[in-house]
């Protein structure tokens, strides 16, 4: 048995919501935790009647389930309008004891607010990824049967379609490679090791640079030596590539893309700048989730798989840094991440 001293201090750091109510349904005793997940003013619910310090009339109704049965009850209570939060609650009956302790009931409440939202957010992941997959299949399948009905005896049409189908292909294996790149980022820390960030950079910048001539635009680099950075160079690599990449997709002809360093007191910023087509402030806040697009359209014909800058953002956070972007309609955008990095050392940190 634990001491009372013990039971005091375990319910004062649990984060379940422990409450003890009496047979006329009066709360004895309740814990902080339960005070702050439902969301009362006062920290001390004693003497007060249950639906009084708690305003729900689900959890009086699952007491009630409970004297009636006699067992221990258990549900999820719908979502409060003022805290935001759900909890699952569970009432226990506690009979009277023999040194004349009486009856009570003890009400057990959990948080599953987090659970239930990463519970939607895999189904809408689920969702949108058949959703993905479904489109260049339907079209892969519809391809083949034209060929089939005959259309294969034909050789301009033929060479189209087949042209068609291997740019499907192609789609979704940059769907599937975009996947497991998330995949992995989300589930494992990377592994770290010093490599000079400033030579990635230009390598990166000198690989894209037939495409951005191809596409008219200009890619231009202003970086900083001897930036010495602990991490994942292969992760690295692929923050940059979809951060440049992206750059020059969504910037017109003439215009110009400029990958900037600069040191500042929270880290090692860098900058990929365009001049391109802009975002609307309204679908800033959701840019960073997976299959996000302000224009899914453009998005496909550009050869977009939507998670982009989902990876970007994963793999900086996995490095404990952070993500940032702003952006004018019609005039450009600055996406940038920055890695924590010792000044004295000239190292990141993590
Ligand atoms: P995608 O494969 O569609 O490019 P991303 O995750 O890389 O997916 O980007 C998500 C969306 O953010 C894009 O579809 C596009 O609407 C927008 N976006 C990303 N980068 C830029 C940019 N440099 N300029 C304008 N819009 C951008």
């Amino acid at each position: 048995m634990l001491n009372r001293l013990l039971t005091e201090k375990l319910l004062d750091e649990v984060h379940t919501g422990v409450i003890g109510v009496d047979s006329s349904r009066r709360i004895q005793s309740a814990n902080a935790a339960a005070c702050q997940l439902l969301g009362a003013r006062q920290m001390n619910l004693a003497g007060r009647s249950l639906v009084e310090a708690t305003l729900s009339y689900e959890l009086l109704n699952l007491l009630v389930e409970a004297e009636q049965c006699g067992n221990t009850v258990e549900r999820e209570l719908r979502r409060s309008e003022a805290t935001g939060r759900t909890l699952n609650a569970r009432v226990c009956h506690v009979p009277r004891s023999e040194d004349g302790t009486e009856e009570m009931y003890l009400i057990l409440l959990d948080d599953v607010t987090e659970l239930r939202y990463l519970e939607t957010v895999r189904r809408d992941f689920v969702a949108n990824v058949s959703h993905e997959l479904r489109s260049p299949l339907a079209s892969i399948r519809a391809m083949a049967e034209t060929l089939q009905d005959g259309a294969i005896h034909d050789q301009a049409v033929s060479l189209r379609f087949l042209e068609i189908i291997i740019g499907e292909v192609e789609r979704l294996t940059r769907l599937l490679e975009d996947l497991l790149i998330l995949s992995r980022s989300e589930s494992q820390l990377p592994e770290l090791a010093p490599f000079a960030l400033d030579s990635l950079l230009r390598e990166v910048v000198e690989r894209f640079q037939a495409r951005a001539d191809k596409s008219g635009v200009s890619l231009v680099a202003d970086i900083a030596s001897d930036i010495l950075v602990s991490a994942n160079r292969d992760q690295m690599e692929q923050v940059v590539v979809n951060l440049v990449d992206n750059g020059i997709k969504y910037t017109p002809a003439g215009g110009q893309v400029r990958v900037s360093t600069k040191l500042g007191r929270s880290g090692i910023t860098v900058e990929v700048e365009d001049t391109g087509m802009g975002i609307l402030s309204q679908d800033l806040p959701r840019l960073w989730e997976r299959f996000y697009r302000t224009d899914r359209a453009r998005s496909r014909q550009s050869g977009g798989t939507g998670l982009g800058l989902a990876i970007v953002k994963h793999i900086v956070e996995n490095h404990g840094g952070t993500v940032a972007v702003t952006s004018e309609y019609g005039i450009g955008s600055r996406f940038s991440f920055t890695l924590p990095y010792d000044v004295n050392t000239k190292q990141a940190t993590r």
